[in-house]
């Protein structure tokens, strides 16, 4: 079967673009911990005439006619998150990961309140509060670190002592890059003590948590959950936010995307989170989701064997944060570009309390999601693991860098990114 008949006899630029795109993600493995392959079937609703269609509003109070089916897919949509995550309530039209969090800021702060974030070189994101984004102009970021960068532990009394003096009124949890699980009922109670919203931004961990290979923070006592849908999830693009038993945080939290930020909800993009959200409530979901943690323990064990420091010391999740400055002698960014060489791709990182730049940090960043999805199990993780370490071992080898670019492209050849999960 040809694909994108259309775009091929209209469009030969873009044709090549997407097409190459097709090749480059067949032939080489992903290794980037906040990526995946989704299904056909979410592509379909992706790609459907959804697209043509203005819903402003929610299901059932829309601002234009001729609602019928998009207030079905919508309703689809949140019925389903709430099952997955044992939420009470469910927006679905967050366009992205960033405009959710935006969103809840927006719904949960008025203009100069505080929001006390995970440092940002110990794993936050961007829109925690890092100084390029608008968010710091309009509201404050105090932080909280890792105790100890060598076990992932967090250091709580330092968080409560802080939460006492600037009195935030969000206390945020969640984290790009960092590989260790929380301490779910000390983060609430410290919310309580300082009477702060508890917020968890599970972008990373959705799939995780929904498959039930993690906690759920929902199951201590959390107020708030913003999330991406094309990490773990594996669903298409997008975002979404999540609350238990407050029907007053809930209304906030739809204000707040709309009218309060967006516009027209991309209805398209919510099919085809309805159809990833019905995937992941399939049995297999879970199965894939304990396979994911498997596969980045066996990545860890190779790491640990050829004494490579790992930040936290290793994993309990998906993703690995591995110093290969310190360890290897070679920087995230030539590490990054090397290993792209032989077919892996990944991301460089800075380390908790790098002294590198970061646009060259000490680390690397890497994770099981979309190879576990290709149908790795531990055997072909470890391998994978040791090619990484053979190559940045012996980084002006070119001949070995050859042969591991071709075990590469077997492996992924023996193991075809799947067109269905259920
Ligand atoms: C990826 C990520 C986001 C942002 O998601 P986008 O879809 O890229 O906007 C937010 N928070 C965390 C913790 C993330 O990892």
């Amino acid at each position: 079967m040809e694909l994108f008949p259309h775009i091929k006899r209209q469009d030969t630029a873009v044709y090549r673009a997407i097409t190459g795109e097709e090749k480059r993600q067949a032939e080489g493995l992903e290794l980037i911990p906040s990526e995946n392959y989704v299904s056909r079937a979410v592509r379909e609703a992706n790609a459907s005439s959804l697209t043509n269609k203005y819903s402003e509003g929610y299901p059932g109070r829309r601002y234009y006619g001729g609602q019928e089916y998009t207030d079905a897919v919508e309703t689809i949509a949140i019925e389903r998150a709430k099952k997955l995550f044992g939420a009470t309530f469910a927006n679905v039209q967050p366009h992205a990961g960033a405009p959710a969090n935006i969103g809840m800021y927006f719904g949960l702060l008025e203009p100069g309140d505080t929001v006390l974030g995970m440092d940002l070189s110990h794993g936050g994101h961007l829109t925690h509060g890092h100084p390029v984004t608008y968010l710091t102009k309009i509201f404050r970021f105090v932080r909280y670190k890792m105790k100890n960068v060598e076990t992932g532990e967090i250091d709580y009394d330092e968080m409560r002592k802080v939460a006492k003096k600037e009195k935030p009124k969000i206390l945020l949890a969640g984290y790009s890059a960092y590989p260790r699980e929380l301490d779910y009922a000390k983060f609430v109670k410290i919310a309580e003590e300082v009477g702060a919203y508890s917020v968890m931004d599970v972008a990373h961990i959705a799939g995780l948590i929904a498959g039930k290979a993690v906690k759920n923070p929902f199951d201590y006592g959390f107020d708030v959950m913003t999330t991406t849908t094309h990490k773990t999830l594996r669903g298409p693009r997008g975002g979404m936010i999540l609350t238990r038993e407050n029907a007053d945080i809930a209304k906030k939290m739809d204000k707040a995307i709309f009218p309060g930020l967006q516009g027209g909800p991309l209805m398209h993009n919510i099919a085809a989170k309805a159809v990833c959200f019905g995937e992941a409530l399939s049995p297999k979901f879970r199965v894939y989701a304990k396979q994911i943690l498997k596969n980045a323990k066996a990545m860890e064990k190779v790491f640990a064997k050829h004494s490579v420091r790992m930040i936290a010391g290793g994993t309990s999740n998906h993703l690995i944060l591995a110093d290969v400055y310190g360890s290897l002698g070679i920087s995230g960014k030539d590490a990054e570009t090397l290993l792209d060489e032989v077919g892996i791709t990944l991301n460089k990182n800075s380390i908790a309390d790098d002294t590198r730049s970061p646009m060259d940090p000490s680390g690397i960043r890497f994770g099981t999601p979309a190879i576990t999805t290709r149908g790795f199990k531990e055997k072909e993780s470890a391998r994978v693991a040791e090619i990484m370490v053979e190559t940045l071992k012996h980084k002006t080898d070119k001949k070995r860098h050859r042969v591991a670019r071709e075990e590469i492209r077997r492996l992924c050849k023996k193991f075809p990114i799947p067109a269905s999960f259920v």
